[in-house]
Order: C-alpha cells, then sequence, then structure tokens
C-alpha cells in the first residue's frame, strides 16, 4: 500500500431507494445532494435488471453485460469520491438468482431498483478525485 490517506468517521444515513429507480444514479445523487466527497457504500436489496461491467485488462476496456431478470442484491458495496468534480459511485454488486447461483460485477447505469436498503458512511478527510492512471486505463484514485 503505497498511497493513503487517513479519514475520520462523519455522517451516517440509512437509505430506502425508491421502486424503479436506477440503483447507481440515486446514490451518486444522493451523494451530490449530502456532497459526500468521501464515502462508503454498502446495498442490500432487489433489482428488477441489471447492468454490470467487466474491466478487460488486456483490452483496458469495459466489456458491458445485461441481465433482464429479477435478481437478489446479496450484496453491493463500493466508495464515494470526486471525479472532475463530480460525485462518483464506484460500486461492484454480487447477485442471487432464483437457482440460487450467483453473477456479479461493476455496477452500471441500467440496473433498475425493485426493493433496496442502503447504509451510506462519509469520511471526513483529504478530497478525494479520480483522474486517468496510464498502467491500468482506469480512472483511479490521485492520492
Ligand atoms: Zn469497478
Amino acid at each position: 500500500m503505497r498511497l493513503f490517506h487517513e479519514y475520520q468517521p462523519g455522517r451516517k444515513w440509512i437509505a430506502r431507494l425508491s421502486h424503479d429507480t436506477d440503483l447507481l444514479q440515486a446514490l451518486e445523487e444522493f451523494a451530490a445532494t449530502k456532497n459526500i466527497k468521501v464515502g462508503r457504500i454498502e446495498v442490500i436489496g432487489a433489482v428488477k435488471k441489471a447492468t454490470l461491467a467487466y474491466y478487460d485488462q488486456a483490452k483496458k476496456e469495459y466489456g458491458t453485460l445485461e441481465f433482464n431478470e429479477p435478481l437478489e442484491i446479496l450484496n453491493c458495496s463500493g466508495n464515494l469520491s470526486l471525479r472532475e468534480n463530480l460525485h462518483r459511485a464506484h460500486l461492484h454488486i454480487t447477485f442471487g438468482r432464483c437457482d440460487g447461483t450467483t453473477l456479479g460485477g461493476h455496477l452500471m447505469l441500467g440496473t433498475v431498483v425493485f426493493a433496496a436498503e442502503a447504509v451510506i458512511e462519509e469520511l471526513n478527510g483529504p478530497e478525494l478525485q479520480r483522474g486517468f492512471d496510464s498502467p491500468t486505463g482506469l480512472p483511479l484514485w490521485e492520492l
């Protein structure tokens, strides 16, 4: 671990997400509304359909996966930071299917909430911006 900042606990919220909202968009709008510049998120619940991405390390690009089926959110966790001064959430999600199998990936816009409960925690400390990282091709934290 070469690059790090230290943060202190900030505000905390429990939120119920509205039926038929976009999961990622709702969380980013909440972060912007409350001006949460750095934080962490956990979500459980269910979605009507999902859009995920998988990062191809060789091609340095995301491939998109779409699942048009009801899925349980078994776990969704990630963080909040800024990218070009906009509040952005980076979330990974594991879904359960009706047969008990799982699938997962990097959460994208296009994942529609059936019902969801979120815990959102702010971290107080240095501002955290994402910027282009050449070795990975990803928008990583600039620490
Ligand atoms: Zn990711």
